[in-house]
């Protein structure tokens, strides 16, 4: 895939997903995958700011850099309720804050990964 199309992907998705108050810039890594832990995708979020950076690995099937696309363009559908959660969190022990952040980025995940199987079947 080219950068051209990533970007043509990640608009298409952020229309989709009317996020449209959000400036997102869009980083391609010519290569498989973004890092050395494997990650084929990340996305990076300013909630009170309305920004984001998103970076696609572009070497992989179209298919799958789509779902990554999806996949990250959904936590930013779910950055509102992270900024929210973090706020109740800084009330919290370092300890609980610890915990209950582990569950939420569990939960976030998970909600993620099973919206994404969703719409990716009807893209
Ligand atoms: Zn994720």
């Amino acid at each position: 895939m080219t950068k051209p199309e990533v970007k043509k992907l990640v608009k298409r998705w952020q229309d989709r997903l009317h996020l449209g108050e959000w400036t997102i810039e869009v980083i391609t890594i010519d290569g498989a995958e973004i890092n050395e832990e494997g990650h084929l995708a990340q996305i990076q979020r300013r909630v009170h700011s309305l920004e984001a950076r998103v970076i696609v690995a572009m070497h992989r099937e179209a298919s799958e850099v789509e779902a990554t696309i999806i996949h990250e363009m959904l936590h930013l559908v779910l950055g509102e309720m992270l900024a929210a959660f973090r706020h109740g969190v800084d009330q919290l022990s370092d300890q609980a804050a610890a915990v209950a952040q582990a569950d939420f980025d569990t939960a976030e995940e998970r909600t993620v990964s099973r919206l994404t199987l969703a719409l990716a079947e009807t893209s």
